[in-house]
C-alpha cells in the first residue's frame, strides 16, 4: 500500500470514528461529556493515578477530555464557534487514532470507581466503552481483544472452547463427582427439558477450573435442584463488555437467552463472573433489543438461598484459614451485589476479614475491563495494581475470595507479581467443601410376596405389587410409603395425590393446619408434603408442633410453595428445618425426584 493510500484510509477511518461518536451519543453519554468541571476530586480515585504520582496522563478527567475534545469539536457549538478556547480537536491521523486506543484499553479498565467520586455524575468508564467500541467499529484495537472477539463471535464463546471439549470436561466432572460422593446416579445434566434452573459459566471453567463446575454440581445435587447445562449457547461471558462491540453484545446475550427459552429453564443461573453477571442480567436485554421472559440471578445468591432454605447444611469449621473478599467491579459497583457474597461467606468460613475500602469504594483487580487480554499493557497494568496488592497484604489473610473470574485472574497474576502469601478462590470452591453431606440410606421397596399357592379363602390369585416406573423408566420407590398431602387447592391436591397414588404410596389427605395435625398423630406418615398456605391454625405454627412432638422425630416434612417470601415462615424457626421443598407449580418428575430424596435423609442427633 503506498504511503498516500495509507494516509487516505487512515483519515477515512478517522472520518468514521467521529461519524459513528454521532450515532451513539444519547443523555447519559452527553451529560458525561459535558458535566466536568474539571475539579480534579476523581483523580485520586484511579489505581493508574496511585501507582503513577505526578503523570497527569493517567488522571481520568486528562482522559476523558482526549475522548470529549472530538465531541465538542463536531457535535457542541462551543466547540465549533471557539474550538481553540474550548479545547476541542478533532481526530485526523494515525498518531491521533493510536493515541486514542493506548488511552481508552490502556490506561482505564472501565471499573468505574472515579464514577461514583464524581460530584457532577461524569461516568467516564461509559463513555471509554464507547469510545473502545468506536476503535473496534474502524479496525483498531489492541490484538488480544480482535482474538477474543472472533472467538466469541465464530465459535460461540471467548476461549474458543470445542463443543466436544466442553461435554468432555462435564462429563469428566460427573466422574470425579460420582467417585467422590460414592454415588453413581450423580449427574451433570445437559439439555434436559423444563428444569428450574439452566446454568451457565465462564469458558474459563472449562480450561483452567473445571473443579468450580464439578463444585456448583455437587451443590445443586444435595439440595435437589432440578438443573441443567445447554450443550450449546452456554457462555454466560460477554467480550462486547469490554470491547464496545454492542452488537458482539448483543449477539453473545441472546445466544444465551435462547438457550434458557429453548430449554424452557425457569431460571438462568450465572456462575461466579462479574462481567458475565453484568452483562448477561444488566445490559444484555438493551444490547439483544429483548425481553427476557425468565429470571436472572447469581449463583452466589442461590448458593445463600439453599442454606437459608435448608436445602443445603454447612459446616464452617471446613474452612478455618482467614480469608478476605475482593468485591468485582462490575458485580458491587455495578449491580450493587455488596452483602450477599459476605453473608455467604460469613456462614460458610470461620474468619472472615473485611478489605478497606471494600464495597463500592473498592480498588479494582487491575485485570478489569478485558485487561488480562492486552498482553502489550502488563507492565503499566501490574504497576498499577500496587495499590491492591496492600489491600490484600493488610489482611492478612491466607485467602482472597472473589466472585469473578476475571479477578480471579488479575489477583493470581498480582499476588505471584508482588510475591504475597496468599491464593485466590471462589465461595463456589468454599460452600462445596463446607458442605454437610447427610448419610443416605437405599429406601426399600416393599413388595408384598405372592403367595405361592391361592388360600382357599381368597377367590382370586393376589398380584404383585408392581414397582411404578416413572415417566423416563425409573423405577419409583413409594410402594409402601405412606404419605400425607396437605393443600388446600382442590387441583392441586388431587394432583398431587395422583401421582404419589400411581407411584405405590398410600395418600392421605388434609386441607386445613389442623386436619394436618390430626392426621399426621393418627396416621404416622413417613411423608408430609405441606402447602404453607391453608385455612385454619396457621402453617408455621403447624410446623413447629409436629417438629416439637417427640413421637413424630422419624416425620419427613417437604414444604410445598407457589410463595417463596412465605417461607420464612418456616425457616426462621428454631426447630429442624423441612427435609425438602418443592416451589409450585409442581411437575410429576420434580415432586417425585424430592420425595424420593425427602425420603433418603438420615438425620444425626447433635
Ligand atoms: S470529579 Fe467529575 S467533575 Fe471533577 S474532574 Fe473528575 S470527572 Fe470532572
Ligand atoms: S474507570 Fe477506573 S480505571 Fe478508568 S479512569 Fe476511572 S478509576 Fe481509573
Amino acid at each position: 500500500m503506498s504511503v498516500t493510500t495509507e494516509k487516505a484510509e487512515k483519515a477515512l477511518k478517522a472520518q468514521q470514528v467521529i461519524d459513528l461518536l454521532g450515532e451513539k451519543l444519547n443523555r447519559q453519554i452527553v451529560g458525561s461529556l459535558v458535566a466536568c468541571v474539571h475539579c480534579g476530586l476523581c483523580t485520586n480515585a484511579c489505581h493508574y493515578v496511585l501507582a503513577n504520582p505526578g503523570d497527569v496522563t493517567y488522571a481520568p478527567a486528562y482522559k476523558a477530555d482526549r475522548i470529549r475534545k472530538i465531541f465538542k469539536r463536531h457535535y457542541d457549538w462551543t466547540g465549533r464557534v471557539l474550538p481553540r478556547w474550548v479545547g476541542a480537536a478533532s481526530v485526523n491521523s494515525e498518531e491521533d487514532l493510536e493515541e486514542l486506543k493506548d488511552i481508552v484499553f490502556g490506561k482505564c479498565t472501565n471499573c468505574r470507581r472515579c464514577t461514583i467520586n464524581c460530584p457532577m455524575g461524569v461516568d467516564y468508564a461509559t463513555f471509554n466503552r464507547m469510545a473502545r467500541g468506536l476503535l473496534v467499529s474502524v479496525g483498531i484495537m489492541p490484538e488480544g481483544v480482535a482474538v477474543v472477539s472472533k472467538d466469541q463471535w465464530e465459535i460461540g464463546n471467548q476461549m474458543g472452547v470445542l463443543k466436544e471439549d466442553y461435554l468432555d470436561t462435564l462429563e469428566w466432572m460427573e466422574e470425579e463427582l460420582q467417585e467422590e460422593l460414592e454415588d453413581p446416579s450423580v449427574k451433570i445434566p445437559v439439555d434436559s427439558y423444563d428444569c428450574e434452573i439452566v446454568y451457565s459459566i465462564n469458558p474459563r471453567e472449562v480450561k483452567y477450573d473445571p473443579r468450580s463446575i464439578a463444585d456448583a454440581a455437587k451443590i445443586f445435587h444435595v439440595a435437589g435442584e432440578s438443573w441443567t447445562m445447554p450443550s450449546e449457547g452456554w457462555d454466560m461471558t460477554n467480550f462486547g463488555l469490554f470491547s464496545g462491540d454492542d452488537a458482539l453484545g448483543g449477539s453473545v446475550a441472546q445466544r444465551l437467552y435462547e438457550s434458557v427459552e429453548e430449554l424452557r429453564g425457569r431460571k438462568l443461573v450465572i456462575s461466579e463472573c462479574g462481567h458475565g453477571y453484568r452483562s448477561t442480567r444488566c445490559e444484555g436485554p438493551n444490547w439483544a433489543k429483548q425481553d427476557v421472559p425468565f429470571v436472572m440471578e447469581s449463583s452466589v445468591l442461590t448458593m445463600l438461598r439453599y442454606i437459608k432454605e435448608g436445602r443445603i447444611k454447612v459446616d464452617k469449621t471446613r474452612n478455618p484459614e482467614p480469608v478476605t473478599f475482593h468485591d468485582s467491579c462490575n458485580n458491587a459497583r455495578s449491580c450493587g451485589l455488596f452483602e450477599e457474597p459476605r453473608e455467604l461467606l460469613k456462614l460458610v468460613c470461620m474468619d472472615f476479614r473485611e478489605m478497606y475500602p471494600n464495597r463500592a469504594e473498592n480498588y479494582c483487580c487491575t485485570g478489569g475491563g478485558g485487561a488480562m487480554s492486552m498482553a502489550e499493557y502488563t507492565p503499566r497494568r501490574l504497576k498499577s495494581a500496587a495499590i491492591k496488592a496492600r489491600q490484600l497484604e493488610e489482611t492478612g489473610a491466607d485467602f482472597v475470595v472473589t466472585s469473578c473470574h476475571n479477578c480471579v485472574d488479575g489477583l493470581t497474576d498480582l499476588i505471584r507479581h508482588y510475591k504475597l502469601p496468599m491464593k485466590v478462590t471462589q465461595l463456589v470452591n468454599l460452600v462445596a467443601n463446607a458442605l454437610v453431606i447427610e448419610e443416605k440410606v437405599s429406601v426399600p421397596v416393599e413388595v408384598p410376596e405372592v403367595p405361592e399357592a391361592v388360600p382357599a379363602e381368597v377367590p382370586e390369585p393376589v398380584e404383585a405389587v408392581p414397582v411404578a416406573m416413572g415417566a423416563e423408566g425409573e423405577e419409583m420407590h413409594l410402594v409402601g410409603r405412606r404419605i400425607l398431602v396437605a393443600d388446600d387447592e382442590p387441583d392441586q391436591l388431587e394432583f398431587l395425590c395422583a401421582v404419589l397414588e400411581d407411584n405405590g404410596a398410600t395418600v392421605f389427605r388434609a386441607t386445613t393446619g389442623d386436619e394436618v395435625l390430626e392426621m399426621v398423630r393418627a396416621e404416622k406418615p413417613d411423608v408430609l408434603t405441606l402447602d404453607l398456605h391453608m385455612p385454619g391454625r396457621d402453617v408455621g405454627e403447624v410446623f413447629e408442633l409436629l417438629r416439637k412432638d417427640p413421637d413424630l422425630e422419624d416425620l419427613k416434612i417437604c414444604i410445598i410453595t407457589g410463595k417463596p417470601e412465605l417461607r420464612r415462615l418456616i425457616y426462621e424457626r428454631s426447630v429442624r428445618p423441612p427435609e425438602g421443598y418443592v416451589d409450585k407449580p409442581v411437575d410429576e418428575k420434580r415432586l417425585l425426584l424430592n420425595v424420593r430424596k425427602v425420603l433418603e435423609v438420615v438425620h444425626h442427633e447433635a
